[in-house]
């Protein structure tokens, strides 16, 4: 039996594998992907929790960030048929939808109706929709909701939009990628989220989602946002086919890329290469860094650990994540992705009561009241598709935080 002990940083853990993880994160080092399996074996889950909360106080204090947003998946019709995707449909199959604009207009009016200060727009790659509809699409929303936020398109979206306007090409893909993120954000995006990344490694994206992106594609796609000043969320997709190495070895990549966005913006890396922003006087970065101007740039803003849930998907046979492997998969991104400012416990795929306790163990963002979510969500009664502002301010003080609501890029707004 083991007899839980404190460490020089003042945390109560009972593995002593751990207390030099602990240490290495109070004096904010880099982590290695062996002390990511160390943190994802230990029967210690909540010595690993309680690391991530001190990390998540010493950037947030204890602040939680929420929003006011609606979602819109302006089409389900995709050329692709992902295992673990129960959102699809072919265009003919019953249920398959694609929006006019007429319908996104209104959707923006609604939006400010509420409230929202943002609209995330995501959906399937329709082959049968020009280049110019995600275009006019985002040029009707300006004009309808001037003031709202269009964060829009994931990374398979943005590449399979250089495909049907024919500017793809393989020998230069970063041209194509860059052509089409120009026109959208002349078009009014504002930021990218961070879908599609699903887990950075080749033989999971062979069995589960063969013919997407590889993660190759997709990091450049958001390295040539942040070029471009845009910010960008990033996602892991767990709890099918991979191993925990995997998540890790996807966590690790993501933190690189971080690496270069913050570079470009003036971050000095420390001894061993890596640009944290756990180290003592580092401050995070704020949207005024974001832009297209000389020493401007555009950053991962928020990792989204999503648990992979098997209704009505291919891969239906599978358990998918316990809870406890939610909530230590989501400390475990709080403790590798040192250079990421937020971790977000993503409620409706979460759902409230777990992202109350992930907020106890590193997330300090709980999203935002989302009024229509279709991609994919638990489908059991206490995951509405729409909470109240106060329902998530009540769930973020009974969890023990401050709830502040904020913008896409983090701005507080007051009300
Ligand atoms: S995950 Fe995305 S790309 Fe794959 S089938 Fe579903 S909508 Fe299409």
């Amino acid at each position: 039996m083991s007899i839980a002990a404190t460490t020089d940083s003042g945390l109560l853990i009972s593995d002593p594998a751990l207390r030099g993880i602990a240490d290495r994160v109070t004096a904010g080092e880099r982590l290695s992907i062996e002390d990511g399996m160390i943190l994802f074996q230990t029967s210690d889950i909540w010595g690993v929790c309680a690391l991530a909360d001190r990390v998540r106080r010493s950037l947030h204090d204890d602040i939680v960030y929420y929003n006011i947003n609606r979602h819109m998946n302006y089409s389900n019709v995709c050329a692709l048929s992902c295992r673990f995707c129960e959102f699809y449909r072919k265009k003919d199959d019953p249920g398959a939808y694609t929006h006019d604009l007429d319908h996104i207009r209104e959707e923006a009016r609604k939006a400010i109706a509420s409230g929202a200060t943002e609209m995330h727009i995501v959906g399937g790659l329709n082959p049968y929709l020009p280049f110019d509809y995600y275009t006019d699409m985002l040029r009707a929303i300006r004009e309808a909701a001037p003031g709202l936020h269009i964060k829009a398109f994931t990374a398979v979206e943005i590449v399979h939009f250089a495909k049907i306007a024919k500017q793809f090409k393989r020998d230069d893909r970063t041209a194509g990628i860059r052509w089409v993120l120009e026109q959208l954000k002349a078009a009014g995006l504002g930021s990218l989220p961070g879908g599609g990344a699903e887990v950075f490694d080749d033989r999971v994206h062979d069995d589960a989602f063969k013919g997407k992106i590889r993660s190759d594609v997709w990091l450049d796609v958001h390295r040539v946002a942040h070029e471009l000043g845009l910010n960008t969320n990033a996602t892991i997709l767990y709890g099918h086919i991979e191993e925990r190495r995997e998540r890790l070895v996807h966590m690790d990549m993501l933190r690189t890329a971080q690496d270069t966005a913050l570079a470009r913006i003036g971050y000095e890396a420390d001894a061993s290469g890596a640009i944290t922003l756990t180290r003592a006087g580092v401050e995070l970065p704020t949207p005024d860094m974001c832009g297209d101007g000389p020493g401007q740039g555009g950053y991962f803003q928020t990792i989204i650990p999503l648990p992979f849930i098997p209704d009505g998907s291919d891969l239906e046979n599978l358990p998918g994540p316990t809870g406890l492997e939610n909530l230590r998969t989501l400390a475990v991104a709080r403790l590798m992705l040192d250079n990421f400012p937020h971790v977000k416990a993503f409620w409706i795929m979460q759902t409230l009561k777990m992202a109350q306790l992930m907020l106890q163990s590193g997330a300090d963002d709980i999203d935002g009241t989302v009024v229509w979510y279709d991609i994919t969500k638990v489908d059991v009664a206490d995951t509405h598709q729409e909470c109240t502002v106060l329902d998530l301010q009540r769930a973020i003080r009974e969890a023990g935080f401050t709830p502040v609501e904020r913008d896409t890029l983090y701005r507080r707004v007051e009300r």
